[in-house]
């Protein structure tokens, strides 16, 4: 029987058992609010306000450049693996990483020290695309056969170079660090144990490949996809006709992962053709 909150304060000035009893519940509020306050120090510590030149903010990033390389490469296989692997066609994979490679070549991407791969997956049927921090970036089969020009591949290709500029994934690690940190500071109270390096990183990977962006980091990355598309000299009507191709594929009940966390696609071509039209106006 656990003792009502009216008894442990009674405990106090009780009997000798009973302040034990309250002592202990004591203690072991105290060692909770001890690791909450450790979290939070961590936190704070293990995360940094950061300004990005591509997109003028200033954000809150949980992991710096080389963390966001080297955990985008390490998340990389596993990624592949998860939509039937890299497409076989060599060809295929050249073109694709060749409308990514200009995007990347002529605008402000360029500058950075991200290292831009693109590849083409083996997945037939999901509709999708995806960039892990660091610069790897994927086009599934599925979505790339409904692709009708380059210009509608560098549609997509610029929006997730969108993803990898804005560091949408590292603001992601540092909003879920709070999170995983209180669990684990949880876990390690009841079992006394912490968790070891290389659990550490393939919890991170886990999480990398199952990131949602929220639905500001998908406006900033069309917006972003219309920018580098300008710089490249593509037809920017071509990320207009991607979300035309992906509300078309979700069939109105059951979008695909790509849209999932999206704005309506009809707000957001409304948004693109903004961002459109401005280049028109210069
Ligand atoms: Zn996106």
């Amino acid at each position: 029987m656990s003792p009502s909150p009216v008894s442990f304060r009674r405990g106090r000035s009780a009997g000798y058992g009973r302040r034990s009893r309250g002592g202990a519940i004591k203690m072991r509020l105290i060692l909770a609010l001890f690791l909450v306050v450790m979290t939070l120090a961590s936190y704070y510590a293990g995360t940094r306000k950061e300004y990005n030149e591509i997109t003028g903010e200033t954000q809150r990033v949980g992991l710096s450049v080389d963390e966001e390389i080297a955990l985008g490469l390490q998340a990389a296989p596993s990624m592949a693996q998860q939509h039937g692997g890299l497409h076989p066609d060599a060809q295929l994979q050249a073109t694709v990483d060749e409308i990514g490679q200009k995007l990347v070549g002529a605008t402000a991407a360029g500058e950075t020290s991200y290292q831009f791969d693109f590849h083409l997956l083996a997945d037939p049927t999901t509709v999708n695309a995806f960039a892990l921090p660091g610069g790897q970036v994927f086009i599934t089969m599925g979505l790339y056969k409904l692709l009708e020009s380059e210009d509608e591949v560098a549609g997509v290709l610029g929006h997730e170079i969108g993803h990898v500029v804005g560091r949408h994934s590292a603001e992601q690690m540092a909003k879920s660090k709070l999170t995983n940190g209180l669990t684990s500071a949880v876990i390690s109270a009841a079992s006394g144990s912490s968790y070891g390096g290389n659990a550490q990183v393939a919890r991170v990977v886990g999480q990398l490949l199952n990131t949602k962006y929220g639905r500001d980091d998908e406006l900033e990355s069309d917006k972003l996809g219309v920018r580098f598309m300008a710089k490249a000299g593509y037809r920017l009507e071509g990320l207009v006709r991607v979300m035309e191709v992906l509300a078309e594929a979700s069939g109105g009940n059951n979008p695909p992962e790509f849209m999932s966390t999206h704005p309506s696609s009809a707000r957001r071509i409304d948004r693109i053709r903004e961002e459109i039209a401005k280049y028109r106006r210069s």
